[in-house]
């Protein structure tokens, strides 16, 4: 047995968490949260406190995006999985094309995929670490792609698709990419997401920005008459959110620390803010990554480099997993890379909850264990 490795302290970030998601929770959060542990945890969601936070929530993610007029947030339970088979169910006429490249991309083209009462949807590929494109194509009505595929650290603009029908609709999996990521709402016709990422709370909500095109197509499949699950209706998503509730009993302790952290972000500089913070860090790590002798970033295109989400391969000879477990019993947690995408290298949460210096804090630490293996 060989000594482990001990990281000094003043090496060290001061706070060790980077995972992709869950993510970072700021202490702070976790504090007004107990400071409301018996007045607000524990009570009634159909009671104007509880409802309060929604609101609260709904309007300080409005706030950050931008919301374009008529345009509204909508929030339900289950997380983005779950949104996917709403949006199955609730906002595919019949006939879908995806850009699909990496592992969230494909849960959705699978739940499409399954759904018999929709054509099989047009898929567009790339191997993980490059990017897949939406193009126009006749007859479909929706559109889908993801800002920011978690699983590989590749980040796309938000951007219409050019020559489409007319009327049809874009969504975009804003899980990961939302909230670290710049967006134009009017280029994108629902934005959806969990809190559990860019957003620093807990998982079981997903929230989507939605258009009134999205809306309006909400409406017009369910008076159609498809059969739609009821924990999967759009419509009622739609209604209850207007209500400042949720169809079933939403995690209030998620639902608090979201729009705690919402807050805090918006009381930071909202968006622009956001962004920048997020991009320091990239820069922090893709540097790093360049100058090092045995890390190279994973996605070798810059422009798809995600400000979200950074992978970095390491040299043969260097294992990657290796340096994570020593990260990790040195309390800096999380850094293991997508398990399916099967590469020697680690992957680091860049959201902007995540101190700049301590993703510096992180590379140093990474240098001092690779000349101790
Ligand atoms: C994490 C993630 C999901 C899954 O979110 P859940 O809330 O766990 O269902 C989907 N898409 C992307 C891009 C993600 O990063």
């Amino acid at each position: 047995m060989t000594e482990p490795i001990r990281i000094p302290d003043d090496l060290k970030p001061v706070d060790g968490r980077f995972g992709s998601g869950p993510s970072k929770v700021r202490p702070e959060g976790v504090e007004a949260l107990a400071r409301v542990a018996t007045t607000f945890l524990g009570t009634s969601h159909r009671q104007k406190t509880v409802k309060d936070e929604v609101a609260r929530l709904r309007r300080g993610i409005g706030e950050f995006f931008g919301l374009p007029d008529g345009y509204e947030v909508i929030i339900s339970n289950g997380g983005t999985s779950a949104f996917w088979e709403t949006a199955t169910f609730g906002l595919i006429r019949e006939k879908a094309q995806f850009a699909e490249f990496g592992e969230f991309g494909a849960k959705f083209v699978k739940a499409v995929t399954d759904a018999p009462f929709l054509a099989d949807p047009t898929v567009h590929k790339a191997p993980g670490g490059g990017a897949a494109y939406l193009r126009a194509e006749a007859g479909v009505d929706t559109y889908a792609s993801v800002q920011n595929e978690t699983s590989t650290g590749v980040a796309v603009p938000v951007k219409r698709v050019a020559g489409a029908d007319p009327g049809a609709l874009l969504l975009t999996d804003a899980t990961s990419g939302g909230g670290s990521l710049d967006v134009d709402l009017t280029e994108t016709d629902v934005y959806y997401l969990a809190p559990q990422k860019a957003f620093g709370s807990d998982g079981g909500l997903w929230i989507a920005l939605m258009s009134p095109a999205a809306i309006d197509r909400a409406y017009k499949i369910k008076e159609s008459g498809r059969y739609i699950p009821q924990f999967l209706d759009l419509v009622t998503a739609i209604e209850q959110s207007r209500l400042e509730q949720t169809y079933n009993t939403p995690a209030l302790a998620t639902v608090f620390l979201a729009a705690e952290q919402v807050d805090w972000m918006n009381a930071q500089g909202g968006l622009a803010w956001a962004a920048k913070r997020s991009a320091e860090s990239a820069a922090a790590i893709y540097g790093w990554a360049d100058r090092s002798t045995v890390a190279t970033p994973f996605i070798t295109e810059p422009a798809l480099r995600s400000n979200a989400v950074a992978t970095i391969d390491f040299a043969d000879g260097v294992d990657a997993a290796a340096i994570a477990k020593v990260l990790r019993a040195n309390g800096i947690v999380d850094t293991e890379p997508y398990r399916k995408l099967g590469r020697n290298q680690l992957r680091v949460a860049l959201y902007p909850t995540v101190d700049p210096a301590d993703v510096e804090a992180l590379t140093r630490c990474i240098d001092f264990i690779v000349d101790r293996l």
